[in-house]
C-alpha cells in the first residue's frame, strides 16, 4: 500500500532507519511519519501503478517490533526539538513543523506481515505516550479485513484509509493486478464499514493512455452506494491519481478534469468526495 505523499526524506540519520521514515506533507501541513512493515516489498496486489522498486528484493525478515518502536519513539521525540533545526527540515515553513500523522504505509500491504498486530500496539503506545492527539492511520488493500489478527488490530488506529480502484472484476484485475476475488474486497470493506466509518481512497490511472470509462466509474460508485444502502459508512472518497514513476511504463496521471468527474459521479450517489491531484 504504497503512499503517495511529497518528498521521502533522505538524511542519512533517517536513512538508518528500517521501518520509520519520515516525509513532509503540504495537504497534511506537516511531517507525515511513515511506517514501512514490508522490508521485502512483498504485497498481495500487483498494481501497474505502484511504485515500488521492486527490481531489486528487500531483505525478508519478521519486522522486529521493539527496534520499530524504538525508531519511532526516537523520531517523536527529535521532532519535538532538533529534527528541525538540520536539513532538511530547517527548509520547512514554521507552521509546518509539527507531527501530522503516523501512517503504516509500505512497500507492500502493511496488514499482512504475522506482526502487524504487535506494530500496530507499538505504535499506539508510542503515540499515547509522545504525541497524543496525532491521528495514526492505516493504507490498506483491505484484502484481509476478514481475518480476526488484522481486524482486531484497527481499534489501534484512528482512520482507516482503504483502497477501492474499481468497480468492476475485470477492471479490479487490470488496475490492482491481483487474482483475488473482487468479492471478498466489497464484503470486507462492508464488514469494517458497519463497524466505523472508512476513508475510500481510488487511484485512477491512464493506462496506455486511457482511465476508466464511464461504465466501470458509474459501476464504481454503485459498489460504494451498496456499502452505504448495507450499513456501511464513509467518511469521503479520495480521489488521485498516479504521483511520480510507476512500476509499469503504460501507466501514467490521469488528467485533472477526468478526475473532477468521477469525484462529481461519487458526489451524485450522496457521498463526499474530494480530488487530489
Ligand atoms: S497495494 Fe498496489 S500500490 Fe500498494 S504496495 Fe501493493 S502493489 Fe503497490
Amino acid at each position: 500500500m504504497a503512499r503517495r505523499l511529497d518528498t521521502r526524506d533522505h538524511r542519512r540519520e533517517l536513512d538508518e532507519n528500517r521501518y520509520v521514515y519520515a516525509v513532509v506533507s503540504r495537504r497534511a501541513r506537516g511531517l507525515s511519519i511513515g511506517v514501512n512493515l514490508n522490508l521485502d516489498k512483498a504485497c498481495n496486489f500487483d498494481c501497474p501503478y505502484c511504485q515500488v522498486d521492486r527490481t531489486t528484493p528487500g531483505p525478508a525478515a519478521p519486522v522486529d517490533v521493539p527496534g520499530l518502536a524504538a525508531e519511532l519513539a526516537d523520531l517523536l521525540l527529535r521532532a519535538g526539538g532538533d529534527l528541525w533545526a538540520r536539513p532538511p527540515f530547517d527548509t520547512v515553513a514554521p507552521d509546518m513543523r509539527r507531527v501530522a500523522d503516523i501512517a503504516f504505509a509500505g512497500d507492500g500491504e502493511p496488514t499482512a506481515p504475522a506482526a502487524f498486530p504487535a506494530a500496530a500496539r507499538a505504535a499506539r503506545e508510542a503515540r499515547d505516550r509522545l504525541a497524543p492527539g496525532v491521528p495514526r492511520r492505516l493504507l490498506t488493500n483491505a484484502t484481509l479485513f476478514h481475518k480476526d489478527r488484522v481486524r482486531g488490530a484497527l481499534a489501534d488506529f484512528d482512520d482507516l484509509w482503504c483502497k477501492l480502484d474499481a468497480g468492476t472484476e475485470d477492471y479490479f484485475h487490470l488496475v490492482d493486478g491481483t487474482r483475488l476475488p473482487f468479492r471478498r474486497i466489497l464484503d470486507n470493506l462492508l464488514l469494517v464499514a458497519r463497524a466505523r466509518p472508512i476513508v475510500v481512497q481510488s487511484l485512477f490511472p491512464a493506462i496506455d493512455g486511457a482511465g476508466p470509462d464511464d461504465t466501470e466509474v458509474a459501476a464504481g460508485v454503485e459498489r460504494l452506494r451498496e456499502i452505504v444502502a448495507q450499513g456501511g459508512r464513509i467518511d469521503h472518497v479520495q480521489v488521485y491519481t498516479v504521483a511520480r514513476s510507476p512500476s509499469d511504463p503504460r501507466c501514467a496521471a490521469l488528467d485533472r478534469g477526468r478526475l473532477e468527474a468521477i469525484a462529481d459521479a461519487a458526489r451524485g450517489a450522496g457521498l463526499a468526495a474530494a480530488v487530489y491531484a
